[in-house]
């Protein structure tokens, strides 16, 4: 058996799930295996690469060990609070123990139809499934923590979406699948109780050290406070918006999760949206944070009965912990933002530099990713054409260059150059590669795919025979909106 399964999550109570098997598939292919990440988790490749992986993978089969389940969890979506979420379309097979100890769900998304389905049909088209892999992939490849891509199965069915479209089973991998919103599922029945055993084995899964804290709920509150607040910059220094950053979305691990309307910026602009669904803007570019804040209120919340016994002093521990949010975020934005211009521990200063060159990207629709990597190229050559061509209206930045420049005059040229291309990728995942990957699977060509696969493994490092890679899209090219997975 590939797999060594031990699952914590079906030893808990009935409460927390409903046990379902996957709903088979006619005709399963097996279009990408992650060999790398099973090789990380101990995973047994040979067997993993064998007729009865694909079949387990495809939902056809059964591995031995397994205890399928779907998760129940509630949600905020768009600011609504949903009760009643919970895993319409991904099952739980079980869970495997890295030689590190640290504990991977195994689990299937698009495998059929569960207790939570509600309308949905419990499965995924292929497109979803592409993107998943692609992006997950490449934020791992970046060094964002992230849920990963096991494997991409086609079905042989398919699914009703804008018509008819070809199915897909992806097998997501992930430190839990915990969210915000399975604290809300308890907080919203009072199952106080229920509540307790889930934020005790949270505690043991990712936050072991809180249980010798004098209030380990508290401390529970601190870390996922601190872990999301830094994952969110951790984006942002990438260009990365998530696009559906509702409570049932946000891991408490503090791993993305969730690649549904996601999407890497082109032009620089902070009011970026790309989902199809976020007419408001609420989880564009710039609004990450805030949301997160929000969001992260929302489980403090659900953990007011455990924080205190007396209420009033739950709100103020709550409110204590949340007060850390704004700072811990803005240090590690600046942190992350000062070094993409060459500045190891930038001050408020570096801060502001930082933002006149936003502001000039702004103005003069400048691409994120390339203005970055070729700063560095520019303090390297001294040659600022290959920047400043980047903008519409030059003027802006020919302006920051030199204040830039000045500010760098003392600074180490070498270090600073490395600094930013450690910190500056030159490859992302483009939306417009993306969906070219995914056009091209629908006609059952995969190649694209797997190219953009391996092109994404280095992202840091220049591969001069994938340069078409790092290019912007053209303007017939430009993706504008994205949807959801669904
Ligand atoms: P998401 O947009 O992935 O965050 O999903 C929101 C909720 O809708 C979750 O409870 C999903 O399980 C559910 N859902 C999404 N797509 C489907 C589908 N095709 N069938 C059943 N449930 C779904
Ligand atoms: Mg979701």
């Amino acid at each position: 058996m590939p797999f060594r399964f031990d699952n914590s999550y079906a030893r808990l109570p009935d409460a927390f799930f409903a046990a379902i098997e996957p709903t088979p598939v006619s005709a399963p292919e097996m279009i990408r295996l992650n060999h790398r990440l099973a090789t990380e988790l101990g995973i047994d490749i040979a067997r993993l690469d064998s007729p009865e992986s694909l079949a387990i993978l495809a939902g056809n089969q059964l591995a031995n060990g397994s205890e399928p389940l779907a998760m129940a969890y509630s949600g905020h979506q768009f600011g609504g609070f949903s009760p009643q979420l919970g895993d319409g379309r991904a099952i739980l097979l079980g869970e495997v123990v890295r030689h590190d100890g640290v504990r991977h769900d195994i689990q299937l998304k698009g495998s059929g139809q569960t207790p939570f389905s509600r309308r949905g049909d419990g499965r995924s088209a292929l497109g979803p499934v592409l993107r998943e892999y692609i992006v997950s992939e490449a934020m791992a490849a970046l060094g964002v923590p992230t849920t990963r891509a096991l494997a991409a199965v086609a079905t042989g069915d398919n699914v009703l979406r804008e018509g008819l479209m070809p199915g897909g089973v992806f097998t997501r991998v992930a430190q839990s699948h915990i969210r915000i919103g399975t604290f809300q599922w308890f907080a919203a029945r009072k199952d106080h109780d229920s509540l307790k055993v889930l934020a005790d084995y949270t505690i043991e899964r990712h936050y072991p050290e809180a249980q010798h804290a004098e209030n380990p709920y508290r401390d529970l509150l601190d870390g996922v406070i601190e872990r999301q607040a830094k994952l969110i910059a951790h984006w942002m220094q990438l260009g990365f918006i998530h696009g559906v950053m509702n409570t049932d979305n946000m891991a408490v691990s503090g791993e993305t999760i969730d690649y549904g309307p996601c999407a890497f910026m082109d032009a620089y602009h902070p009011a970026k949206t790309f989902s199809s669904i976020d007419h408001q803007g609420r989880y564009a570019f710039a609004n990450q944070g805030p949301i997160g804040h929000w969001n992260l209120s929302r489980f403090a919340e659900t953990l007011l009965p455990l924080l205190d016994d007396d209420p009033t002093q739950a709100v103020a521990e709550a409110v204590a912990a949340l007060d850390a949010f704004a700072d811990i975020h803005r240090t590690e934005l600046q942190k992350r933002f000062t070094a993409k211009i060459g500045i190891n521990d930038g001050d408020v200063d570096d801060w502001n530099l930082v933002e006149g060159l936003l502001a000039a990207m702004t103005d003069g629709e400048a691409d994120f990713t390339l203005v970055f990597r070729h700063l560095s190229d520019a303090l390297d050559s001294r040659d600022d054409e290959t920047v400043t061509r980047l903008f519409d209206q030059p003027e802006a930045i020919v302006e920051w260059l030199s204040v830039w420049r000045a500010r760098l005059y003392d600074v180490d040229r070498d270090q600073a150059v490395a600094l930013m291309r450690r910190t500056n990728p030159v490859f992302i995942p483009r939306n417009h590669r993306v969906e070219e990957a995914i056009a091209a699977g629908y006609d059952g060509d995969f190649a694209p795919f797997h190219r953009l696969n391996e092109v994404l493994q280095q992202p840091f490092t220049a591969q001069p025979e994938f340069t078409e890679y790092e290019a912007a899209p053209a303007d017939n090219e430009v993706v504008r909106a994205t949807f959801c997975g669904t």
